[in-house]
């Protein structure tokens, strides 16, 4: 059990093939609390129902798209007195059109500028809100993928969002290191998930990265989980600043 005691804050969980839900069963096994968000109503029922299988009651509605919605999270752990041991941001978004084609030619300024706030902002903009309610030696993470570094047919705008957001977790590692927090990603291989079905012949994809990775298949979502838990937890207090490849070991093909 490598994080009992510690209570940990979730923020991604759409489905239960999210990357947000593996690392919650992950975490949730290995003793966390965990405090979880839904971005809408719509979701709402099924982050509900997660938080009911990782026996928690701290379940709650945060857009991480409004400044309004991240105070009232911060205001939610202020009134329940929830000081936190980490916080996975596990969310993205860029318009479908741009996923697809012509980089140039489809990525409009303001697709450009929303999949920025919602994929690379947002992270920055999460953890100021909950700041205050950091305890020492807290973990935070969040997720990239290789188009941050290659450029990957389709992925276009998105890959540029992410190399922003690995470029914030260096920058907030640096800030955030003298208190001891530590900031790291992971870029995870391709897997089927909501926001992956948006990107234009997403299981070609699958179907061409299980052959090339030196695992010979794809990544899953326990995967991830796994080392999510082993990065929040005190193993890996001397990590920070750093993106950590769970990819069935693509990105050295
Ligand atoms: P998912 O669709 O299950 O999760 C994406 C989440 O982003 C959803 O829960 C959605 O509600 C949330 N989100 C989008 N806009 C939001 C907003 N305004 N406010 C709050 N939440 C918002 O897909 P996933 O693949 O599990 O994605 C999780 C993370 O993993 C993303 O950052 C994604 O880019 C990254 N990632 C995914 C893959 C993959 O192949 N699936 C690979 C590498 C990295």
């Amino acid at each position: 059990m490598l994080l009992e005691n510690k209570t940990i804050l979730i923020v991604g969980i759409a489905s239960n093939r999210s990357i947000a839900y593996g690392i919650a069963d992950s975490m949730h096994k290995h003793g966390a609390n965990l405090v979880l968000t839904y971005q809408n109503e719509k979701l709402q029922p099924r982050v509900v129902k997660a938080a009911e299988s990782f026996n928690t009651d701290h379940v709650l509605e945060c857009d991480l798209s409004s400044d309004q919605s991240l105070a009232k999270l911060a205001n939610y752990l202020k009134e329940q007195s929830i000081q936190l041991d980490g916080i996975v941001h596990a969310a993205a978004y860029a318009p479908g059109e741009m996923l697809e084609g012509s980089f140039v030619d489809n990525t409009s300024r303001e697709g450009f500028a929303l999949a920025h706030d919602i994929s690379s902002y947002s992270f920055t903009a999460l953890v100021r809100a909950c700041r205050e309610h950091l305890n020492a030696e807290a973990s935070l993470l969040t997720l990239s993928y290789i188009g941050a570094v290659k450029a990957i047919r389709n992925y276009n705008v998105m890959g540029v969002a992410k190399a922003s957001l690995e470029a914030t977790v260096r920058y907030m590692a640096s800030d955030l290191g003298e208190s001891s927090i530590r900031v790291n990603a992971i870029s995870a291989g391709p897997i089927r998930t909501l926001a992956a079905s948006g990107i234009k012949d997403f299981k070609t994809m699958l179907d061409e990265n299980a052959k090339i990775t030196p695992l010979k298949r794809n990544t899953t979502i326990n995967e991830v989980g796994d080392t999510a838990t082993f990065l929040a937890s005190s193993m890996a207090s001397g990590i920070t600043g750093s993106v950590i490849y769970v990819d069935s070991g693509y990105h050295i093909t």
